[in-house]
């Protein structure tokens, strides 16, 4: 055999091994119920990540709801589109309130507080296939919002709903009650090189 046919038969073999792990995989995951996702880490990709699974969810027709817990400076591009052209999406942004600036502590647990009162419902109405909960773990590490309730209304949700949890952080009790955990790692940050936040990419 020449070695190119070797290198053929050994890549076939490897292949061959791969899908039988990879289909007894998928035949033991056979539970149809929505998943709880938390991303989490220092690294650029949370925000992000969670649109794309809006727009998958979106593909299909579904209903999506996205709480967003900070108001940024800057309009972001993803707000921009879905107040323009996705009227469907149940979209509510933290008004005035908490953003890095403000030190005001009782106005910022005032707007965290309505701005759950805007998640929880979406976390009761089956009607709802996905709902985001963008920058949510801040509210927990400031304390501006009761761990135990933000928990039970996740745990309590419709059983085919998908939740999506965002932000650095996110304490141990609420890792370990999320059915996917992904922690973004920061390797480099073009930020950190001087180079500017961009339009249309980082906001
Ligand atoms: P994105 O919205 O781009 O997915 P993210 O949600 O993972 O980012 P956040 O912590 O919410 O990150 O911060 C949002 C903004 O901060 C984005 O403009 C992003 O590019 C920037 N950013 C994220 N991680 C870093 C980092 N490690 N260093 C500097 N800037 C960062
Ligand atoms: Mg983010």
């Amino acid at each position: 055999m020449s070695s190119d046919a070797k290198k053929d038969a050994r890549h076939k073999a490897a292949m061959e091994k791969q899908k039988e792990s990879v289909d007894a995989s998928i035949a033991a995951a056979d539970l149809e119920q929505g998943v709880a996702i938390l991303l989490t880490g220092n690294g650029k990709g949370k925000t992000s990540s969670a649109f794309g699974m809006i727009m998958r969810a979106l593909g299909y027709g579904h209903k999506v709801g996205v709480v967003q817990f900070i108001k940024g400076q800057q309009l972001s591009g993803e707000e921009i589109y879905l107040r323009d052209r996705c009227p469907d999406v149940a979209f509510y942004q933290m008004g005035t309130g908490f953003t890095w600036d403000t030190q005001d502590r009782s106005a910022d647990m005032a707007a965290a507080r309505a701005t759950w009162d805007q998640a929880l419902p979406m976390l009761k109405d089956p009607s709802f296939d996905l709902v985001v909960l963008d920058e949510l773990t801040y509210m927990l590490s400031f304390d501006y919002l009761s761990e135990d309730e933000v928990i039970e209304a996740i745990q309590n949700r419709p059983p085919e709903q998908s939740v999506v949890v965002t932000g650095r952080g996110g304490g141990s009790r609420l890792r370990d009650v999320m059915d996917t955990v992904s922690e973004v790692k920061d390797v480099k940050h073009a930020y950190n090189a001087g180079i500017k936040a961009r339009r249309g990419v980082d906001y």
